[in-house]
């Protein structure tokens, strides 16, 4: 299949793809995502086909007005509104009741679908034209960094999609956030763009799912399948090394050979030689963190180094999300100082 690259004023022409069966990559704020229209069953296979996605593994649906919330979820809590004034449009992504409408393939057979409302202004458009809530998982091959540009769709997509939108670098940089509203007490799944703390600042009590910080052991329940697959990860292995950043610059120094990639904060760049050296922000700057880690994943990937070490931000605000996501493309194997 030809894949057709689209600019960000295509939105009609992106719509009538999807409005016709097509699939198509599209960008938000958080990362691009594979869109198909949520009541196509054939173009949802198609997702998971181009993707090599698990069968097991839901999508999240994509909507472009609250008024669209009630067609394709029920039992709506009062905290999904407190909740959708606050952060929607934007990075946060909502576990609900389905309606019976949303096919089992879209929601891996669950009985709860996941949305959001995204704030990217050329996503928005996109829905809006093709008529349809959108489903959407991240537009990358299964396993792989997720795009934050539209070359990083291209070059594991191509020819697998129907079509690309192009609209420049991702501002989040990392996957919404997604909270269960399903469940008491409420239960974030997967940290990302809208906080742990903002959320608080809504629901009060948020338990942070274990999946998030640990590895689950393989008979563990996992509540989002999503959490349960090693991610975002380079060729090579990757060591996350946590703690301040003086000390964990210290630690990776004495580790290093020249086959050894270093993806570090700016302030400690000049400190590592003779190695690949990549930097993806301050120390400080966490949003900055997040914006640059997957296309430094893939950037470092290509240098083909034998083994990628990365200061690890604490926990705090976004930092929750980036740590998560390293720990991931990981496999968990973390060290902290
Ligand atoms: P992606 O958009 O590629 O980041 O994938 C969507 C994420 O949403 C995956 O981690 C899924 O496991 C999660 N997800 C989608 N629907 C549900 C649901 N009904 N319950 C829990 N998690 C979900
Ligand atoms: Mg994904």
């Amino acid at each position: 299949m030809d894949t057709l690259l689209l600019t960000a004023e295509q939105t009609d022409k992106a719509g009538e793809i999807l409005a016709h069966g097509g699939i198509v990559a599209i960008p938000t704020e958080t990362v691009y995502g594979l869109a198909a229209s949520v009541y196509d069953t054939n173009a949802i296979e198609n997702v998971f086909k181009a993707k090599g996605r698990p069968q097991d593994n839901p999508l999240i649906v994509h909507i472009s007005s609250l008024e669209q919330l009630t067609s394709v979820a029920k039992n709506i809590p009062p905290e999904a509104y407190e909740l959708a004034k606050r952060f929607w449009p934007g990075p946060l992504t909502m576990i609900l009741d389905k309606q019976d409408s949303i096919s089992d393939t879209v929601t891996a057979g669950f009985s709860t679908v996941a949305v959001r409302f995204p704030s990217h202004e050329t996503a928005l458009r996109i829905i809006s034209a093709a008529n349809v809530p959108l489903a959407a998982p991240s537009a990358n091959l299964s396993g792989s960094p997720s795009p934050t540009e539209a070359g990083h769709v291209y070059a594991d997509l191509n020819g697998r999609i129907d079509a690309i939108v192009d609209g420049g670098s991702c501002s989040v940089g990392v996957e919404s956030t997604i909270v269960s509203l399903f469940e008491r007490p409420f239960r974030l799944l997967r940290p990302g763009g809208i906080t742990l703390e903002q959320l608080q600042s809504v629901l009060g009590e948020v338990v942070v799912d274990r999946a998030v910080t640990a590895k689950l052991s393989e008979n563990e329940k996992v509540r989002a399948p999503g959490m349960k697959y090693r991610h975002y990860a380079p060729k090579a292995p990757v060591r996350a090394v946590k703690g301040s950043g003086r000390d964990t610059a210290e630690y990776i120094r004495s580790r290093i050979t020249e086959k050894t990639a270093v993806i570090c904060y700016r302030e400690y760049a000049d400190e590592f030689s003779n190695c690949y050296v990549y930097v993806y922000g301050d120390e400080t700057a966490k949003d900055e963190l997040a914006r640059n880690l997957f296309s430094v994943l893939r950037e470092t990937d290509a240098a083909c180094p034998d083994i990628i070490y990365i200061q690890c931000p604490d926990d705090s605000g976004i930092g929750l999300a980036v740590a998560n996501r390293i720990k991931k493309a990981a496999g968990f194997d973390i060290t902290e100082l």
